[in-house]
């Protein structure tokens, strides 16, 4: 999945300005990640659908199983 390519393709549902994807970092589980999520040029709002975070949470999960 290309997430550059798709947010091209979002507005923000607040202020209608286009997404943006950003670098998000997080912590789960002792851990810390970094995400790229789209995430609003104007009010910054950043949009996780519920498919991204629990796909990226397996991801950390992996991760961590890893160590
Ligand atoms: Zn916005």
């Amino acid at each position: 999945m290309n997430l550059s390519e798709e947010a091209k393709g979002w507005s923000c549902t607040a202020c209608g300005k286009p997404l943006e994807v950003v670098k998000v970092s997080f912590t789960y589980m002792k851990g810390n990640f970094e995400v790229d999520l789209p995430a609003c040029s104007g009010c910054g709002l950043v949009l996780v659908s519920e498919e991204l975070a629990t796909g990226k949470m397996a991801d950390a999960e992996r991760i961590l199983e890893d160590k």
